[in-house]
């Protein structure tokens, strides 16, 4: 009987603990789960990183809510009581920055694109929470603060004997996009993504644009990728992220051709090749969706 109860005391520890694994020499991640944002998931849907310098830690991304935010800093402490000096989101999406609020009260210096101070200045960031609050129901304690310092071209950030790069590499998954290079790592954010379908829909997104980059990605020296969502990622996940946008791009133009209206090129390509991706039935027909209207405006 009591060994039952310890079983299901670890059970219920194990389904809320955050649990930081390392994934490279001073780089710590917390994995979230694949799905949208719900009060079973509690919006741990992405990743977040640790990078742990000699005068403390660099984040990369803050997780989607304040409480999520505060189980990673407490984990970090649990690994290195140093300070957190800064925090880089690597674009505006909830689940990449909405977590923001206790870095800021850790004294932690905001990294950011300059686009995403002017997504926050011109109030579109407190729309985009306000619709979030309503829709997922995990947002309720979210503050959003500005970036105290705003990336706009590529630029070295020295800390003790480290050093991170930061290359702005937009438009693609958004107009906010940053890389992030430390040693032989890439942190690409949701640039490259393996067996999970990428979110093309975004009012900001340039699937032309991140196909660039996804070419100037590949040319890069690395070892390891680590992205916003899933398991560290090596090369070939450039190549399957570069195959999926293609394909989008590629039937969507050839029935457009035809003359198919949005919503029969829609249900034309329902099913395809990628359908047993993660976030294929959340994702895929929004993609298809603003890939159509996309390529409106290429013309
Ligand atoms: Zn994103």
């Amino acid at each position: 009987m009591l060994r039952v109860f310890l079983i299901l005391v670890i059970l219920f520890a194990l389904s809320f603990s955050m649990e930081l694994r390392k994934v490279g020499e001073g780089v710590y991640m917390a994995e979230g789960t694949y799905g949208l944002p719900s009060k079973e998931n509690r919006g741990f849907i992405s990743n977040a990183y640790g990078v742990l310098t000699r005068e403390g830690w660099v984040v990369i991304d803050t997780l989607s809510t304040p409480e999520l935010a505060r189980e990673f800093i407490s984990e970090l402490n649990k690994i290195k009581n140093v300070p957190i000096l800064y925090v880089i989101a690597t674009h505006y999406h909830m689940d990449h920055w909405f977590g923001i609020a206790p870095f800021k009260e850790e004294g932690a210096k905001f990294i950011a694109h300059a686009n995403l101070k002017r997504f926050y200045e011109d109030g579109s960031a407190d729309m985009v929470l306000e619709s979030a609050q309503r829709s997922y129901g995990v947002f309720n304690s979210v503050k959003l603060f500005p970036p105290d310092i705003v990336v706009e071209e590529r630029v070295k950030l020295r800390i003790g004997g480290n050093t991170l790069e930061i290359i702005p590499m937009t438009p693609a998954h958004t107009n906010t996009d940053l890389v992030i290079r430390f040693g032989d790592i890439l942190f690409v954010g949701d640039l490259v993504s393996y067996k999970r379908i990428p979110f093309l829909g975004d009012r900001n997104a340039s699937t032309k644009g991140w196909l660039d980059v996804l070419n100037r990605l590949s040319k890069f020296h690395f070892k390891k990728l680590l992205g916003g969502h899933g398991d560290p990622m090596g090369r070939d996940a450039i190549r399957w992220t570069k195959d999926y946008i293609t394909y989008v791009r590629e039937k969507v133009k050839e029935l457009k051709d035809e003359g198919l209206f949005v919503d029969e090129v829609k249900s034309a390509l329902k099913d395809t090749p990628f359908k047993n991706s993660y976030m294929y039935k959340e994702f895929h027909m929004k993609n298809v969706y603003s890939v159509f209207n996309e390529l409106d405006m290429e013309l």
